[in-house]
């Protein structure tokens, strides 16, 4: 589902160079469930970026889906990210203006959903997180556990194949946080493909995959899925 081949990402700060990402390499299959941790500064959000389509890389190949994304025109690749990708973030990303449902519904606009349609997703999907009584509340009238539980909403009624969250508990308390984590482990038996940066090591540690990412370089892929294979192909 998502293919990296030896993908850089250096950025330019005036005469100085930054190498965010060297040379990177990992796969992950459709229906994984993938942690990606490292310090502070690695290139996980880079990463991220670059997995989501918000980002290209300098050098190197990204596949998703089996197509190459920067083979694609622009217009292209917003469609490719908002068919097949589901954001999430730190700082949760809603619109302030707009209340619970309203947020969960934005995306959808542009579908070919019919209004009602649209509502009934949104609805559902803010039921799914525990959140059927809070559709008309404003981002501002919600606990940050919550707000996270509408972006979470958001991402479930867009239905992509593909979720990537950066540090989505990076801001909640420890029950908030347990919640938000427990959601995505719902989402990912429901068959979507998620990758979650986080730099706590007991969160990386619960999940079936850990990726870690140190000063641009991907130290362990554990890819046991793909080791074992390899290793299969071995054998006589
Ligand atoms: P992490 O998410 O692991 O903390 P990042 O991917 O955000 O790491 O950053 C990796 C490196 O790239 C850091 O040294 C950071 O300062 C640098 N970096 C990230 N984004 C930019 C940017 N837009 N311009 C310049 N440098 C950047
Ligand atoms: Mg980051």
């Amino acid at each position: 589902m998502i293919e990296l081949s030896n993908v850089s990402k250096i950025y330019r700060r005036g005469a100085d160079r930054i190498y965010a990402l060297r040379g990177v390499n990992v796969n992950i299959g459709k229906g994984e469930m993938v942690a990606v941790t490292g310090p502070s500064g690695s290139g996980k959000s880079t990463l991220m970026n670059i997995i989501g389509c918000i980002d290209s890389p300098t050098t190197g190949v990204y596949k998703l889906g089996g197509v190459t994304v920067s083979r694609l025109g622009g217009k292209k690749v917003t469609e490719l990210r908002r068919d097949v990708i589901g954001f999430i973030f730190q700082d949760f990303n809603l619109i302030p203006h707009l209340d619970a449902r309203k947020n969960v519904e934005l995306p959808l606009m542009i579908s070919r959903l019919s209004a009602k349609e649209r509502r009934y997703r949104a609805e559902q999907a803010l039921e799914m997180v525990g959140l059927a009584d809070r559709m008309k509340h404003l981002p501002a009238e919600l606990s940050g556990g919550q707000m996270q539980r509408v972006a979470i909403a958001r991402v479930i009624a867009s239905d992509t194949q593909v979720v990537v969250a950066d540090e989505p508990t990076g801001n909640l308390d420890v029950v908030s946080a347990k919640m938000i984590i427990d959601i995505l482990w719902q989402m990912n038996k429901d068959g979507k493909t998620i990758v979650l940066i986080t730099h706590d090591p007991e969160t990386a540690e619960s999940m079936p995959r850990k990726v870690v990412i140190e000063n641009g370089e991907i130290i362990q892929t554990g890819d046991k899925y793909n080791a074992e294979k390899r290793q299969d192909q071995l054998l006589p």
